[in-house]
C-alpha cells in the first residue's frame, strides 16, 4: 500500500486536465499537497486517436494505486511483442526493418492507445479515487500573482487562491501569455498529419486488408520522400489507427485539427504500396493536425515565480518524437518533488518553482529535438544505406530518454539546484544537472 508523505500545507491550483495537468495533480496529491484542477470542458469526452507513453512515463504510471492504473492502460494498449514495427519502402513496399519490441518491463511498461480512452482512466483515478477536485466546464480567463500567491479570475468573475497556479492549459495557453508578457505567435512546421481511428469492420471484409486485424495488434510504417505512414491495429486487431505526416506549407494560427479529405490523402500515396491506399479507403472519417512549432520559450516561471507553464503549455512537441505527453508528465512529477522539498517554508515556493526549471529545461530541449531527427531521418532516407544498415531505419528508443526516472533525478539534484537558484554566487557557472545523454541506443 503507498503511503502519502505529511501534509504540506501547500496549495496548488492546476488549469487544465489534460494528461500534464493531471499528472502535476496526482503528484502533488501524492507528495503530500492540497490541489484542484479547473478545465473547460465541460464534461469528459473521449477524444482523439492514438497517443504515446514512453517507458519513462510507464514508471510514473506503475506508482500509481500500487500498479492497479497500469494494468488498466495496458488492457487498452496496443500489444506488439510478437509483431514488433515492420518498416516498409513506401513504393515496392518490402519490410526493409522489422523492429522487434522489447518484452514490457513491469516497472517500465510502453503504452499506445486511444488517447480519449487512456485519459479517461487517468481522468477518474484522479477524481474517483484521490478525490481530487477537478472543476469542469471553468474557463480561466486570467492569472495573477504578487510576490506571496497568485490567482486565477473564472468566467464568472469568481477569484481563486495558491500558493502556486500551474498553467497545465495546452498549446493554446492563456497562461503563457501572463508568464512571458507577450502574445508567443506559433510558426507553422512545413508538416500536418492527417489522423484516423476506426473499427476494424471493413478491413476484415476485404481480403488485401483482413491480415492487419486477424491475428492480434499491428504497427506497420511506410517511409516515402517527405511523407511517412504509420498504421496500427489494437485491442488484438478490432480497432484500426493511421497516421501520415506531410508537407504542409499552410499558414494557420495555431496547431489545431480540421476534417481531412480522404481525396488529398490519396494524391500524397501516388505510386505507394497499393496496401496503403487499401487502408486508408477503410477510412470513415480523418483529421487534419497542422503542426506548428515554437522557438524553446525563454521561461517558464513567471516574474514572482508563483506561476508555472507546464505540458504543451511549456513546451510542444512534434508526434515522431512520441514524447510530448510523456514530457508533460515527467513535469507533473518534478514539480510535486520541488514543492515537497520546500514543505513548511512557503516562503522558498518561488526558488522551488525556479528549481523545477532549472532540471526540466535543458532535458526537454533535447528531447523535442529527436521529433524533428527522426522526422527527417526518414523523410531525408538514403535506400543504398538502409540496405547495407537497416537498423538505420528504426525508430529509435534512446536509453537517456526512456530509462529516465523524473522522481528520482529529482531528489537527487534538488538540493544543489536549490543552492545554485538562491546563493548562485556559491555555485560554480557551468555544471550540468543533466541526466547523461549518451550515443542513440537504439532497441533491436
Ligand atoms: C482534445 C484533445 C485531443 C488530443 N488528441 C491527441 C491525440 O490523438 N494524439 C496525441 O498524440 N495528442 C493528442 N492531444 C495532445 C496531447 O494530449 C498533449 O500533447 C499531451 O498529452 C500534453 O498534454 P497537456 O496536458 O500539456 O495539454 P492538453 O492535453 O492540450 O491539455 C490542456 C487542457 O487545458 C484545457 N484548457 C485550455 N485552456 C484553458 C482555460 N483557459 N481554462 C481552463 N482549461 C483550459 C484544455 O481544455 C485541455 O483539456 C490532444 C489534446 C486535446 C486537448
Amino acid at each position: 500500500m503507498t503511503t502519502r508523505p505529511p501534509k504540506s500545507g501547500i496549495k496548488v491550483v492546476i488549469v487544465g486536465a489534460g494528461f500534464g495537468g493531471l499528472t502535476a495533480a496526482i503528484e502533488c496529491h501524492r507528495q503530500g499537497h492540497s490541489v484542484s484542477i479547473y478545465e473547460n470542458f465541460p464534461e469528459l469526452k473521449t477524444l482523439g486517436d492514438i497517443i504515446s507513453f514512453g517507458a519513462n512515463a510507464g514508471r510514473i504510471y506503475t506508482r500509481w494505486a500500487d500498479g492497479a492504473i497500469a494494468r488498466k492502460l495496458r488492457s487498452l494498449s496496443i500489444d506488439l511483442t510478437s509483431y514488433g514495427f515492420r518498416i516498409h519502402k513506401y513504393d515496392t513496399g518490402e519490410v526493409v526493418y522489422h523492429q522487434i519490441t522489447p518484452p514490457q518491463n513491469p516497472e517500465t511498461p510502453v503504452f499506445n492507445g486511444h488517447r480519449g480512452e487512456l485519459h479517461e482512466v487517468v481522468f477518474n483515478y484522479a477524481r474517483d479515487d484521490l478525490k481530487i477536485p477537478i472543476h469542469l466546464g471553468q474557463l480561466v480567463e486570467e492569472y495573477f500573482e504578487d510576490e506571496d500567491r497568485a490567482g486565477i479570475v473564472l468566467k464568472s468573475g469568481e477569484k481563486v487562491y495558491a500558493d502556486l497556479v500551474i498553467g497545465a492549459d495546452g498549446v493554446r495557453s492563456k497562461a503563457r501569455e501572463l508568464v512571458l508578457g507577450y502574445v508567443d505567435k506559433p510558426k507553422s512546421s512545413g508538416y500536418a498529419v492527417w489522423r484516423a481511428w476506426f473499427p476494424n469492420t471493413d478491413m476484415i471484409a476485404d481480403p488485401r486488408t483482413k491480415e492487419f486485424c486477424e491475428n492480434g495488434d499491428t504497427f506497420n510504417g511506410w517511409i516515402g520522400p517527405d511523407v511517412h505512414f504509420l498504421f496500427s491495429t489494437i485491442k488484438g486487431g478490432k480497432d484500426c489507427c493511421w497516421v501520415l505526416t506531410h508537407r504542409d506549407e499552410h499558414d494557420i494560427d495555431e496547431s489545431w485539427s480540421f476534417p481531412g479529405k480522404l481525396e488529398d490523402v490519396y494524391k500524397v500515396l501516388e505510386g505507394w504500396d497499393p496496401i496503403c491506399k487499401a487502408i486508408v479507403e477503410k477510412t470513415p472519417s480523418l483529421v487534419d493536425w497542422k503542426l506548428v512549432y515554437r522557438d524553446p520559450l525563454p521561461t517558464w516561471v513567471s516574474k514572482h515565480a508563483r506561476i508555472l507553464l507546464l505540458g504543451d503549455a511549456a513546451h510542444p512537441f512534434l508526434p515522431t518524437s512520441a514524447q510530448g505527453a510523456t514530457q508533460a508528465m515527467e513535469d507533473g512529477v518534478t514539480i510535486a518533488v520541488c514543492l515537497k522539498r520546500v514543505a513548511g517554508r512557503k516562503e522558498d515556493i518561488p526558488a522551488a518553482v525556479r528549481v523545477h526549471q532549472e532540471i526540466r529545461y535543458e532535458r526537454v530541449k533535447l528531447v523535442q529535438k529527436t521529433g524533428e531527427s527522426t522526422r527527417d531521418r526518414w523523410h531525408t532516407t538514403d535506400w543504398k544505406k538502409v540496405k547495407e544498415d537497416p537498423k538505420s531505419i528504426a525508430f529509435p528508443r534512446e536509453d537517456w530518454i526512456h530509462q529516465f526516472d523524473a522522481e528520482k533525478h529529482a531528489e537527487e539534484v534538488f538540493d544543489e539546484l536549490f543552492k545554485k537558484v538562491t546563493q548562485p554566487e556559491s555555485v560554480e557557472s557551468g555544471e550540468s544537472m543533466l541526466p547523461p545523454t549518451g550515443p542513440v541506443a537504439v532497441a533491436v
